[in-house]
């Protein structure tokens, strides 16, 4: 069902079933007549932007959120027809890439969006465009408190079209928490005052999977969920709001195994000594496949359904485990370092506690040199 990789068998299985199941999720809470827009930037979250994409444009996603004008093109390249907006920042010389492939800017600034008329209309040319407005997390976008600046050069756009407004929360995993709740206010304040002024555009969107889970005033008229759509929660209190299911399972095989003597040093620093006779496996993957550093010493990896230490230092291109408490233990034995094995399953937040980090990060570490295998498990 699932073909491994020939040779190095180090990889990351991605289930589409799962994303579909989140997918539904997602469209369970906002209702039919709320769009969503999937985040599928960094390769969607590791899982491969391509595939991704492909299964949630079946499932009816209503678009695609990337960060860059790249990401978007390599979906464009891969029949990916839905729009496409690009979050993370536009440049003016992007402005040909972005009509030739229908791509939706996300625009939070005036010189940029000067510019983007300018070349736009010269080219005799439309191009929608989503407005980014800033309510309280100091990143890109238009000020609120400015807005008698900025309004009037929207007014007097030809070329572009305002299609969308959007903000982001920056607390939103406490989403009833004050500072979401007077972020909202802003936002609908802008809305309604740019509504005043004669602006009503379409898409009006600031819910990320957070808020999707527990925040329903925020979804307007489209979401833009991202983590919650690789079966991940963004935080542990979610869990009884909505049933995820992680899709992308990372494993690798036993690469070699030996018994060392008590008092043996592992690694690199000898930051590892074993205090008894030890089975030592090596495995196949280190930093430079995105396995953290930090899990030196403190992550596990889970061999025939049992827990198995890190022993000494992550390298870069290997990783020692202590298998010594594991029975029958075999050179290529499977070992799953996220995911289930057994009885036994290792998360991402679990991982991103060791790794003290989150796991988003988590995600979008794992490297391209661990290929990505896709297949689909049966509906339950
Ligand atoms: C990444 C991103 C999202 C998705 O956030 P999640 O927490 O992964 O759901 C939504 N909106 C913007 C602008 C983003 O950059």
């Amino acid at each position: 069902m699932m073909p491994l990789p020939k040779g190095r068998p180090t990889f990351c299985a991605v289930d589409l079933y799962p994303l579909r199941h989140n997918f539904r999720e997602v469209r369970r809470k906002v209702g039919p007549g709320v769009k969503i827009l999937s985040v599928i930037k960094a390769n969607a979250y590791g899982h491969g932007a391509l595939q991704v994409a492909r299964v949630l444009e079946k499932e009816g996603s209503d678009g695609f959120g990337v960060a860059t004008l790249e990401e978007a093109i390599e979906l464009r390249r891969g029949e990916v027809r839905s729009p496409i907006l690009v979050l993370a920042g536009i440049y003016p010389e992007q402005v040909d890439d972005l009509l030739k492939h229908h791509l939706t800017p996300v625009i939070g600034e005036l010189e940029v969006m000067r510019k983007l008329e300018s070349a736009a209309q010269r080219r005799g040319a439309k191009l929608d465009f989503h407005l980014k407005i800033d309510t309280g997390m100091g990143r890109i976008g238009f000020l609120p408190d400015e807005r008698r600046s900025w309004l009037p050069e929207i007014a007097k756009l030809k070329a572009l079209k305002l299609e969308g407004i959007l903000s982001i929360f920056s607390h939103a995993d406490s989403p009833e928490g004050s500072y979401t709740q007077n972020q909202l206010k802003t936002f609908k304040r802008l809305i309604d005052n740019i509504g005043g002024e004669g602006f009503h555009p379409p898409l009006i969107h600031v819910a990320n999977s957070a808020a999707v889970i527990t925040l329903p005033a925020s979804y307007f008229t489209m979401v833009r969920p991202g983590l919650m759509l690789y079966g991940a929660y963004p935080a542990p209190e979610m869990t009884s709001q909505v049933v995820l299911k992680p899709a992308l399972s990372w494993k690798t095989q036993i690469l070699q195994l030996k018994t060392l003597p008590k008092g043996s040093s592992v690694s690199y620093g000898r930051s590892f000594v074993t205090q008894r006779e030890s089975l030592i496996a090596t495995l196949p993957l280190g930093y430079a496949d995105g396995y953290h550093r930090l899990l030196s010493n403190r992550g596990a990896v889970l061999v025939r359904g049992k827990r198995a230490p890190v022993a000494g230092r992550i390298c870069m291109d290997l990783t020692m485990v202590d298998v010594t408490d594991i029975g029958g233990v075999e050179q290529g034995d499977e070992v799953v370092l996220l995911g289930r094995q057994g009885a036994e399953t290792i998360s991402a937040d679990e991982m991103a506690r060791w790794a003290e980090t989150i796991s988003y990060e988590i995600f979008t570490s794992i490297s391209s040199r661990v290929p990505r295998i896709h297949y689909s498990s049966e509906e339950e």
